[in-house]
């Protein structure tokens, strides 16, 4: 009992020595409501069978998984695009924000927070409450708001209440500062709905366990397919690691799978302007848990940098910082404009315009000396509408 593997931590919540709940005494109740009930509820048949079934009919799952075969005919190997890129909002991220609403609705949650970056993670969340006639309230920085117009306006539009935060660098960290002082005053009628595999246990594996999906699908589409449930190796992004988790869950203990991770390297890995946690950062606690995270000496969180405003995270959840310092992950990075040129790829060879974020994923193929007889499942958590402006930049 309480042993931790690869797909679930201790009953501390640790992956290795990643995680745990680092919290101030105040937001104890929350907390531990979640952590002494989320388990419970989520393995509910009610909960099971609902959750089932808005993934099925209401986000259009399962997401195909797709034979690249132009794109593997270039790159002289077998590359499947697990196409969370056609998820009803375009992206992953509604699997895990759908999981979180039903789970709050059970605890009698009226209201639902969360705090949002570039927006995806405010529209998935948005999106679950219109759809449940919940109270949403989005944290977001002031500086954020004026950047991502287009999802304030669709968080606006769906009916939530978007309140920008002021203080500090006015971005995500702020927006996040806001949205526990929120969940503090609001302890009995509020849940706060991370977007991502950080934050305080049970949050890290409850997202893990949202996006686990994922895998699931990939295992039986890829015997449909192959005759075999198991590739060679699975890629993915990671921010805070959420569409890398799902995708990696049910591979996590067969050995024979590589899993591979994709950091944001921006401008490069020296420049002093990148957002690779594991190579860049030190042992800390950032978001209520103890992971990777790029820092002064002294302690200060460095301001990260990519194109991709879902990978500006100078952190790494603890899963993945366990994966990573346990070597049962590969961990690797692409440049911004490594990027934008597999986005560019696959778009003139495939007719897919995949997220920056994605595209990330996309170029560490090219470091990977794969050969034809490599199965490799890409994770495509994102389609690129939302990246429109930045790619028009680069059309010649
Ligand atoms: C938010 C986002 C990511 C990064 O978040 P993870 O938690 O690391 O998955 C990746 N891709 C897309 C399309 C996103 O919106």
């Amino acid at each position: 009992m309480g042993q931790e593997t690869f797909q679930q931590p201790n009953e501390h919540g640790y992956y290795g020595k990643f995680g745990g709940a680092f919290i101030p005494e105040m937001l104890h109740r929350n907390v531990e409501e979640l952590r002494t009930k989320y388990l419970e509820i989520i393995n509910e048949p009610s909960f099971k069978e609902e959750y089932a079934y808005l993934l099925k009919d209401y986000v259009g799952r399962p997401s195909p998984l797709y034979l690249a075969e132009r794109l593997s005919e270039k790159l002289g190997t077998n590359i499947y695009l697990k196409r969370e890129d056609l998820n009803h909002t375009g992206a992953h991220k509604i699997n895990n924000a759908i999981g979180q609403v039903l789970l709050a609705q059970r605890l009698g949650k009226k209201r639902i927070i969360a705090e949002t970056g570039a927006g995806q993670h405010g529209v998935a969340t948005a999106t679950v409450c219109a759809l449940k006639g919940l109270e949403c309230i989005v944290y977001m920085g002031e500086k954020d708001i004026e950047r991502q117009a287009p999802n304030v306006a669709r968080m606006k539009m769906l009916g939530a209440t978007v309140v920008p935060a002021t203080s500090g660098s006015k971005t995500l960290k702020d927006a996040t500062n806001e949205a526990i002082r929120d969940w503090i005053n609001n302890p009995v009628d509020t849940h706060y709905v991370i977007g991502s595999v950080v934050g305080p246990h049970p949050y890290p594996d409850m997202v893990a366990r949202f996006q686990s999906i994922i895998s699931e699908e990939i295992r039986k589409q890829l015997k449909e397919k192959t005759g075999s449930e198991l590739p060679t190796h699975v890629v993915a992004c990671v921010g805070g690691g959420s569409n890398a988790a799902g995708a990696f869950f049910h591979f996590l203990d067969e050995l024979s799978v590589q899993l591979v991770a994709v950091e944001a390297a921006g401008h490069g890995i020296d420049s002093g302007m990148s957002a690779v946690a594991t190579k860049l950062g030190t042992v800390g606690v950032l978001h209520g848990s103890k992971n990777l995270v790029m820092q002064t000496a002294d302690g200060q969180v460095v301001e990260p940098h990519s194109i991709s405003a879902g990978l500006d995270y100078p952190g790494i959840g603890p899963l993945h910082a366990h994966l990573y310092e346990s070597g049962r992950g590969k961990f690797i990075y692409a440049t911004d404009d490594e990027a934008v040129e597999a986005a560019f790829e696959l778009t003139k060879l495939e007719g897919i315009i995949p997220a920056l974020e994605s595209s990330h994923a996309l170029a560490g193929l090219k470091q990977l000396n794969l050969t034809k007889k490599d199965i490799v499942v890409v994770c495509l958590s994102g389609r690129g509408d939302k990246d429109m402006s930045t790619y028009m930049k680069y059309v010649k």
